[in-house]
């Protein structure tokens, strides 16, 4: 086994602390990834705070990694040492069933291995619990790593690994294009890259934030619209209006609400995943026959096509670097919606392992 070390939960809803593990031996189509960035995504504290339950801890969160390669097994062709590669939120799947053979390995019948809070599959068993990239080192199979082009850099690419690929698959699956008119419900970490990429596409873009806050800086993201959904009138004014609505907040929201913004035949799709259930009305699907939708990031075929369209269209994200050690701060400032737009830990520079 190799030694490693990270910050883990060790129960639900404490704070992280360092905690030293340990990762499998190399495979023979793995490759060992010294981390330097990893993002903080909403979904790490959802998890951490066990709000979507079967939580496992100890818990090292971390989906949004980017770092160099420093190892490869005996029989890996794709990859070779220094090379600057990503993880995001899967590590493994099934490799048999329909949707992994259509490279929609999130989708996996028999559930993607997650690349923290999951299992090892090992000869086809659950095994070992998988843990994430607040740590200095990954064990991954060479099939489920990205490949980072080289005008992104780490810190400000290591985030499109969860909130690029979900911002930018259902912007894709739905056409969201010239004469779209296309909603970004939340300016969070997934918003704000949702802005640029929909706005990239050439959509008419706007932003539906709970304040006035944001509003300024929304401009320079690339949204041509802002209103606030603390306002009434923003639910007149817009009514039957998007073609498309994202919503990536990560509260329940009243959905029978927000579905009334939407034209005939509009989608709503959902990406945030809040603890809580929500309710949706027969009326609100039924006039104006509109779609309510889900997705989950994307598979890595995909995941790889947005990180070379973000490089072409020189799309990285808007980051915070933050050392290690303020991670519980960060995590209290993402749920004040207190961060522009993502916190990114700065791994390689503050995580001191012993073993290191
Ligand atoms: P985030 O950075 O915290 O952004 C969420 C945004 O929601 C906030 O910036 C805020 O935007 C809005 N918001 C927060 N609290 C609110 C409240 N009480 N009322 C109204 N609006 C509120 O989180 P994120 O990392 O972007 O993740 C968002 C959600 O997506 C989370 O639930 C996460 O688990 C989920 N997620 C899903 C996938 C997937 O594949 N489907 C992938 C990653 C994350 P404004 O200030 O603009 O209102
Ligand atoms: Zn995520
Ligand atoms: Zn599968």
């Amino acid at each position: 086994m190799i030694q490693v070390c990270g910050y883990a939960a060790q129960n639900a809803k404490s704070p992280l602390a360092q905690y030293s593990f340990e990762r499998r031996e190399l495979r023979d189509y793995d490759v060992t990834i010294d981390i330097h960035y990893c993002g903080i995504c909403h979904s790490d504290i959802h998890q951490v705070n066990d709000e979507w339950g079967a939580s496992t801890f100890p818990m090292v969160p971390g989906h949004e990694i980017t770092g160099i390669v420093s190892q490869i097994g005996e029989k890996v062709t794709r990859y070779k040492v220094g090379d600057r590669v990503a993880v995001g939120n899967f590590v493994d799947s099934c490799r048999n069933c329909g949707p992994c053979h259509k490279g929609l390995e999130q989708y996996c019948v028999q559930g993607a291995t997650w690349t923290y809070n999951g299992f090892e599959r090992q000869d086809g068993e659950k095994s070992i619990p998988t843990q994430g990239g607040y740590s200095n080192k990954i064990v991954v199979d060479e099939n489920y790593v990205l490949s980072i082009p080289d005008n992104l850099p780490l810190d400000s690419a290591a985030p499109l690994l969860c909130a690029g690929i979900t911002l930018y698959s259902p912007l894709l699956h739905w056409r969201a294009g010239p004469g779209k008119k296309v909603a970004i419900i939340g300016l969070g970490g997934l918003g704000h890259i949702g802005v640029k990429i929909a706005h990239t596409l050439g959509a008419e873009v706007t932003v539906l934030s709970h304040s006035l806050k944001k509003q300024v800086e929304s401009k320079k993201l690339g949204a041509d619209n802002f209103y606030a959904t603390s306002d009434p009138n923003t639910f007149k004014t817009l009514r039957g209006y998007f073609d498309l609505m994202i919503n990536t907040i990560s509260v329940e929201l009243d959905l029978n609400r927000y579905m009334k913004m939407l034209a005939l035949d509009g989608t709503m799709v959902i990406v945030g995943l809040p603890e809580k259930q929500m309710q949706i009305s027969a009326f609100s699907l039924t006039i104006a026959r509109r779609s309510l939708a889900g997705s989950v990031i994307g598979g890595i075929r995909e995941t790889q096509e947005m990180l070379d369209f973000c490089s072409k269209n020189n799309i990285a994200c808007d980051i915070e670097l933050v050392p290690i050690q303020k991670v519980n701060e960060a995590y209290q400032r993402v749920l004040d919606s207190d961060v522009r737009y993502r916190f990114v830990i700065d791994v390689i520079n503050s995580l001191k392992c012993k073993d290191k």
